[in-house]
């Protein structure tokens, strides 16, 4: 199964949905271990998306990619658009002018981002940020050839879940120490969401 611009598109549409419907969720979580303000960030930000996307038309996902994420680059505030920002642009550079993104595009533009969030927010696997979803997913990707896309989702959602006992080493949670443990990381469930929407996308 292949990534063309419309699928794509489907994936931020689901994207978006699933924010808007979690929301108050995604707060909830940031408001025990950080500020509250994720749910609202995202959703912010994933509006501002849909809304770009409406009106524009794209030869290829990377030009689609790269949209989003000059999007949530100046819409988001907050430590996660950049990062987001920077995930999105790292994806789109990694697969420049490919009409179809194959399982093996995504599996590279997936291990590119992760290597952009490592250099802009300096955290690493086990410090409860977003790339202990990142991490596990790419794992997950490179090691099966065809992805088994369940089986992706169940990898995301377990990683996500595990972040829970975590102390938390960057971001705002970082500032509880271990206060932080017992509470899922904010922007694991964000990539959760973002790693589910893909998968329901590449299924179908
Ligand atoms: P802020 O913390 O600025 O209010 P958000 O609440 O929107 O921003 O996002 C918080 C999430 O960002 C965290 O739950 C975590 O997953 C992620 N995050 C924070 N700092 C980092 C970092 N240095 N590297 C990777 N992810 C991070
Ligand atoms: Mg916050
Ligand atoms: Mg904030």
């Amino acid at each position: 199964m292949e990534l063309t611009v419309k699928k794509a598109k489907l994936w931020m549409e689901a994207l978006n949905e699933k924010i808007q419907k979690h929301k108050e969720y995604l707060s909830e979580l940031d408001q025990a271990i950080g500020d509250g303000d994720h749910g609202v960030n995202m959703a912010r930000g994933f509006q501002e998306v849909m809304n770009k996307l409406s009106d524009a038309d794209y030869a290829t996902p990377s030009d689609l990619l790269k949209d989003v994420a000059m999007v949530l680059m100046s819409k988001v505030g907050g430590a996660s658009g950049p990062l987001y920002g920077t995930a999105f642009l790292k994806m789109a550079m990694a697969t420049k002018n490919k009409e179809k993104l194959t399982e093996e595009d995504l599996t590279l533009a997936v291990e590119e981002a992760i290597k952009g969030l490592e250099q802009r927010g300096k955290a690493q696997l086990k410090d409860k940020t977003m790339l202990d979803v990142w991490i596990p997913v790419h794992h997950y990707m490179k090691q099966n050839s065809p992805i088994d896309w369940g089986n992706l989702e169940a990898t995301a959602k377990g990683a996500m879940e595990a972040t829970k006992e975590l102390l938390a080493l960057k971001g705002r949670a970082a500032y509880l120490k271990e206060r932080s443990v017992g509470h899922i990381d904010p922007g694991s469930v964000s990539s959760y969401y973002l790693f589910q929407t893909l998968a329901e996308t590449m299924r179908e």
